[in-house]
């Protein structure tokens, strides 16, 4: 019985709402396309299977965090046959991975990853279970621009002698689903479809005059709202602002901030408190949320209007998760500077200046993905945008990312993004 398994492997009482049917069609040996809301719990969809099954599952994801992110929680939970498979890996590291692959249940790789010859020749070897797309919006959305790597997944697919698939995802609207089916060239795909929507997330928009009704109302909802709470502010100096703000005026309360700015370590110390409890409120920029996994966030309040309707909802789907009533509200005033014209220009400064470009662009690396990966690291999905302008415009010369016109191009890429 599966749930034996789902309490024997991961200590989970029952299934959440479309777990169950996600995992009894792709273990009866189909192609799947399912597609649950944020925080549902889209990864267990495919561990399961995984740790059930006698091979090795190869899981494709986009981003090294979120790789990271899973294999940190796998260990913690024992599940420790895990790993995650990326450019920062040595070549030797690498080779010995690639020799115990055996040894591993689940290998997390990027699509960039699974383009290198010795990486699919030794998987192309091993008995392969599954294979996994999560985040599968990503094949459409990147993969016709940035990262054409998605694209060839199906080729790796076939390689792989057409293993049992399944794309997984929380957003994709109906073109963008033909397209991943097409992409992947799913075989008459089970589809599973439970569209975003949580019923425990109340939703509110309220307008203000000023900014100082509007802190009055955050400091309202912040000492009367049940906690722990998070507050996303626009940028890096605001989420600092507003956190000095509400501790000045809310002593009662333990309250930190979170951006991109701080180094990592306060950022996961900032992380772990409030992971932990020992912090009510987060005021973050929108750095705050990839890969944490908080269940019982009451309430998430935008100063401002939000980037684009797929980050709201990422982000407000952050709340609830353990089901019970939360509150996701949107306060705003007119003196907001519009948002989303400098939609661009903030997630640059967010994730780090330009100016640390040609430091990025002058540490070796051996292909473009390495450095693809790196600007990811430091520019979140502009990364990805970044690499674009470059090469369109012929900055980047050969494979090995040597490169011209250093001062002209930062020049330029700041031009673009202003
Ligand atoms: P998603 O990828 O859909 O956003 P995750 O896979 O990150 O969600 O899972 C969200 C959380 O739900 C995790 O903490 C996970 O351990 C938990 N979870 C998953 N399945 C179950 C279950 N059947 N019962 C209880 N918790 C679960
Ligand atoms: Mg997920």
């Amino acid at each position: 019985m599966l749930e034996r398994d789902l309490q024997r492997l991961f200590g989970f009482q029952s299934f959440k709402e479309g777990q169950k049917e996600i995992i009894e069609a792709f273990m009866a040996g189909n192609d799947v396309f399912a597609m649950l809301p944020t925080g549902r719990g889209k990864s267990l969809c495919y561990q399961l299977p995984a740790f059930l099954a006698e091979g090795l599952t190869i899981v494709v994801s986009p981003l090294l965090s979120l790789m990271e992110d899973q294999v940190a929680q796998l260990k913690k939970a024992g599940r420790k046959q895990v790993v995650a498979l990326n450019s920062f890996s040595s070549k030797q590291e690498r080779q010995k991975l690639l020799q115990q692959v055996n040894d591993y249940k689940i290998v997390y790789l990027s699509p960039e990853m699974l383009q290198a010859q010795d990486v699919v020749n030794s998987l192309s070897k091993q008995q392969i279970s599954y294979f996994v797309i999560d985040e599968a919006h990503c094949i459409s959305y990147w993969g016709h621009d940035f990262r054409a790597d998605y694209l060839r997944l199906r080729e790796v697919k076939a390689l792989l002698d057409h293993p049992p698939t399944l794309a997984i995802t929380a957003t994709a609207d109906e073109t963008v689903r033909a397209d991943i089916k097409n992409q992947l060239q799913l075989r008459e795909p089970v589809e599973i479809l439970d569209r975003v929507n949580r019923e425990n997330i109340t939703l509110f928009v309220e307008k203000y005059e000023t900014t100082e009704q509007k802190m009055i109302r955050l400091k309202q909802i912040v000492q009367q709202y049940e906690l722990p709470g998070l507050v996303y502010a626009q940028t890096r100096a605001q989420a600092e602002w507003y956190c000095e703000q509400l501790q000045r005026d809310c002593p009662e309360l333990s309250i930190g901030y979170y951006h991109g700015g701080m180094d990592s370590m306060d950022r996961m110390l900032v992380q772990e408190q409030f992971l932990s409890n020992q912090l009510d409120l987060i005021c973050a920029t929108n750095a705050f949320g990839m890969g944490v996994n908080k269940q019982d966030i009451r309430f998430i309040i935008h100063l401002q209007q939000p980037l684009d309707v797929a980050s709201y909802l990422q982000e407000i789907g952050r709340a609830g998760r353990d089901g019970l009533p939360s509150l996701a509200l949107v306060l705003l005033s007119p003196e907001d500077p519009f948002y989303a014209s400098r939609l661009i220009q903030n997630r640059v400064e967010e994730r780090g200046s330009l100016e640390a470009l040609p430091h990025i662009l002058a540490m070796p690396f051996t292909n473009k993905s390495e450095l693809r990966i790196r600007l990811e690291q430091s520019y979140g999905e502009q990364g990805q945008m970044i690499l674009f302008l470059l090469e369109k415009w012929g900055v980047i010369v050969d494979d090995k990312g040597t490169w011209k016109n250093q001062h002209e191009t930062i020049t330029k890429l700041k031009a673009y993004f202003e």
